[in-house]
């Protein structure tokens, strides 16, 4: 769902000194060098990139200290958050570098000729994974590093061999150059062609411009419901198509059954409690919305739930556009007569400083109110009542697209509520049982993504190494000679990847 008050303006973003954005003009040099860096970069060779992409993370961690300050007084995150973000971005890098060194990752699959075959021989034919162009990375405000300038998205597109042109966020903008300035000297030091990463510092109708520009082939975006569809509607005018993988709004519906309750209510309070207010609330998997069925053990998770929220304070939001528009959805939530306050935290001095909320309203006038399914980025939560298992169900049935579903129950739980995990399953790309949604894994089997409006592509993923598909497609070679032949698709197999040769997965050279 949309929520209007999300429309931040740049000038919103961040108040304080502007940095000098890029004309159009000059914008048009960065994407002609991007595209005739395609071509060498493609050409590359796996341990060059690989090379390049463990320098960026070299350069990223040489600098940690600067990068921490900087980039605490930008967004205000605190500066352990920001040191684990760091090492998650390392760690990330190191994660695809691995990737593209075990080499399995561009599915190479050779089906071999059979020129006996009757009525008509059957030829040989190969398949894998090709880069598709330049890419166009709009990074997050939440994340300055993780999902940022050498975050998932710009490092998984240089792994599949993309260059990459990056659009600044406003909230955090010479933190990005620092961490631009480490992609560019990373390129130079492993001879990277020249155009290979660029960092955009645009305004948004330059921005656009980028995503409609003949020489883009696929864009990626982490942020809000109208800025992502926004991309995607202007993507989807252009001349020739091109993927847009937009990870934008989510509520994350937590599911509390009566076991769970019955036996766990005080806990399970207390890490949805830190869950929901851990960094001001500012997550895309912020666990926003609570399902529970009408019972005294629901009663008494509420109450823990109010009591425990009371004594939370949150710091500073990202920027003052972020702090307004929440302070406004909760004004709105408050002003709705279903609703009730569950609870509310304590107001902390700073400025932008969130003030956690939660409130309470009955099943039926959930169903019969889309609003609430609106995501409210920052600390506040909406605690649904059901008044039946029917009841629970049709709520779970009535769900958006999420990044993530999660159910706290216990095995008696999971034998009596069958069909609430089948329903579950058609709403989101991440499914989790007893555990907060906050953190996300960054591994191989990760699925960071969902139905729409959670994103515009419910078949890709934008954390773990499954990301690097947004940014290939399959190319299949008829009748090509081997020494034409990209390296993973020749007889010799010299890199000892796994293939599926005639069907069976297979290290064998052929
Ligand atoms: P945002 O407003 O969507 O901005 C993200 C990027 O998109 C910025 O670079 C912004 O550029 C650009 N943009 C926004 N609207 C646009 C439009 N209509 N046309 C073209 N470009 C546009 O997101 P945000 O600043 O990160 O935070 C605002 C809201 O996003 C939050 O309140 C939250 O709801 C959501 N959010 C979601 C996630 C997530 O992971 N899903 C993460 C962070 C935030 P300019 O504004 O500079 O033009």
């Amino acid at each position: 769902m949309v929520n209007q008050e999300l429309m931040t303006t740049m000038a919103d973003k961040h108040e304080s000194e502007s940095p000098t954005l890029l004309e159009w003009a000059e914008v048009e040099k960065y994407i002609k060098r991007a595209k005739d860096a395609f071509e060498p970069y493609r050409q590359s060779s796996v341990q060059q990139r690989i090379g390049f992409l463990r320098q960026i993370a070299h350069e990223i961690s040489a600098i940690r200290t600067d990068l921490i300050e900087t980039s605490h007084g930008e967004t205000h995150l605190p500066e352990g958050r920001l040191s684990g973000e760091i090492d998650r971005t390392i760690n990330q890098i190191h994660l695809f570098a691995g990737v593209l060194e075990e080499g399995s990752w561009v599915n190479a699959i050779i089906d071999t000729a059979d020129p006996q075959r009757a009525p008509v021989p059957k030829p040989d034919i190969r398949q894998m994974q090709r880069p598709l162009g330049p890419v166009c990375v709009y990074g997050a405000s939440n994340f300055p590093f993780a999902f940022s300038v050498a975050g998932g998205d710009t490092i998984s597109a240089l792994s599949a061999g993309c260059p990459v042109l990056y659009k600044v966020h406003e909230g955090h903008p010479q933190t990005s150059l620092l961490v631009g300035g480490c992609i560019e000297r990373a390129a130079r030091q492993t001879g990277m062609p020249d155009g290979v990463f660029a960092s955009l510092m645009v305004a948004r109708d330059v921005g656009v411009q980028v995503v409609t520009h003949p020489s883009v082939t696929a864009v990626a975006f982490t942020g809000s419901f109208l800025g992502g569809k926004a991309l995607y509607d202007a993507a989807a005018k252009r001349p020739v198509p091109i993927p847009v993988y937009a990870e934008m709004g989510s509520i994350n519906p937590v599911f509390l059954l009566p076991d769970r309750l019955k036996l766990h209510a005080e806990a399970t309070a207390a890490a949805l409690v830190a869950s929901n207010t851990l960094g001001a609330g500012q997550f895309c998997t912020n666990p926003g919305l609570m399902v529970l069925l009408q019972s005294p053990d629901t009663e008494h998770f509420l109450s823990m739930y109010g009591k425990q929220l009371a004594e939370q304070t949150c710091h500073a939001m990202l920027t003052p556009g972020i702090h307004r528009a929440y302070s406004a959805g909760v004004e709105r939530l408050k002003s709705m007569v279903e609703l009730s306050t569950l609870g509310e935290g304590k107001k902390m001095e700073s400025a932008n400083a969130a003030v956690p909320v939660a409130f309470r309203v009955s099943g039926s006038d959930f169903l019969g109110n889309s609003a609430l399914q609106e995501e409210y980025f920052g600390p506040a939560s909406i605690h649904v009542v059901a008044e039946d298992r029917a009841q629970l169900l049709e709520i779970a049935e009535a769900l958006d697209g999420q990044l993530t579903c999660g159910v706290w129950c216990t095995d008696t739980d999971i034998d009596s509520f069958g069909p609430l995990f089948q329903r579950l399953e058609q709403k989101a790309g991440r499914l989790i049982i007893n555990g907060a949604p906050t953190g996300v894994e960054v591994c191989h089997a990760m699925v960071h993504g969902g139905p729409f409006p959670a994103t515009t592509d419910t078949r890709s993923t934008s954390v773990g190494t499954q990301a690097i598909y947004r940014f290939t497609r399959p190319v299949s070679y008829q009748n090509y000679p081997d020494r034409l032949l990209p390296a993973e698709l020749r007889n010799g197999n010299e890199a000892g990847i796994w293939r599926k040769v005639d069907g069976e997965l297979t290290r064998k050279s052929r």
